[in-house]
């Protein structure tokens, strides 16, 4: 199969940035990520200003999918995500939602097993996602640290072994990359990290033809899911809210009233994360109420 390696690595979404690897609509790609502080916080002494921050946020890639046009929809079907043994969590005066009450810097390690990520002695489930994964923008180029229409740091824990991610294509041949993987992350991301930690993810690329899909999608084996960002949560909310009603009239015979009365019901909007440049919040509802 055809690997991607870890020293491929970009630090903006930009349409400019030479492929590193192409292949056709169909194929399955393995791409190796270093974990988000490109390895440099390796013990508990490694601490937020010892950072190189010019090198925060590897993402791996950009892969050029053969017959992706701009107007088509990549769907990203993540088969396999494996991690390194060994994680990373921390945080500094001014990091996250708690930052006012925060008075010195604190790097953890953490340890990931088969089930939980092990941080101080409790064993927390785990969650293996991807944080940061998109394709190329048409227009200005987007620092990996920083989610929007393309995708990028989304930092949603549905991004996960088994789920398909749809994302807007821009440019020709999409320009995926991705990286910025966690063990566990609590919904919203408080303190600003997950367990931070480098691996290996294995997908299938599909080109979708003149899908024109505005914003990234999610589809879980339970759930479908619309996803946006913007600076405030209000404005997230609000994108992804319309999206969610736009695609219920689609898939459905619902009117725009009354796909909001059914969100109303059964739709949940949820925080994915609160302390990136933009905030990205979600929208899900359950395949089989959808489906029947
Ligand atoms: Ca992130
Ligand atoms: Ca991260």
């Amino acid at each position: 199969m055809k690997k991607i390696t870890r020293d491929q690595v970009i630090f903006e979404m930009n349409k400019e940035n030479e492929p590193v690897l192409s292949v056709k609509s169909g194929e399955k790609v393995i791409f190796e990520t270093m974990d988000c502080f490109s390895g440099e916080v390796c013990s508990a002494e490694d601490t937020v200003s010892g950072i190189d921050f010019s090198k925060v946020n590897p993402a791996t890639g950009p892969l050029f999918v053969e017959d992706a046009k701009v107007g088509d929809t990549l769907k990203v079907k993540i088969n396999r995500i494996s991690l390194d043994s060994q994680g990373v969590t921390l945080t500094a005066p001014g990091l996250g939602l708690l930052s006012e009450g925060i008075e010195k810097e604190e790097t953890v390690l953490t340890e990931v097993t088969e089930e939980t990520t092990n941080y101080k002695g409790f064993e927390i489930p785990l969650r293996k996602m991807i944080g940061v994964i998109g394709t190329a923008p048409a227009g200005e180029p987007v620092n990996t640290g920083t989610p929007h229409d393309h995708g990028g740091n989304l930092d949603t824990i549905l991004v996960r072994e088994g789920s398909i991610i749809y994302l807007p294509v821009e440019v020709e041949g999409a320009l995926l990359s991705m990286g910025d993987m966690h063990s566990s992350m609590g919904e919203g991301e408080i303190m600003g990290a997950g367990s931070e930690v480098a691996g290996e993810i294995e997908v299938e690329v599909e080109v979708v033809k003149d899908s024109n899909l505005p914003l990234p999608f999610i589809e879980t084996e339970d759930l479908y899911v619309t996803l946006a960002s913007r600076e405030t949560m209000e404005e997230a909310s609000q994108l992804a809210l319309n999206h969610m009603v736009q695609f219920l009239q689609v898939k459905t015979d619902l009117t725009f009233n009354q796909a909001g009365m059914f969100l109303s019901l059964a739709g949940d909007l949820k925080v994915s994360q609160a302390v990136n440049p933009n905030k990205t919040m979600r929208v899900e509802v359950r395949k089989d109420i959808i489906d029947k």
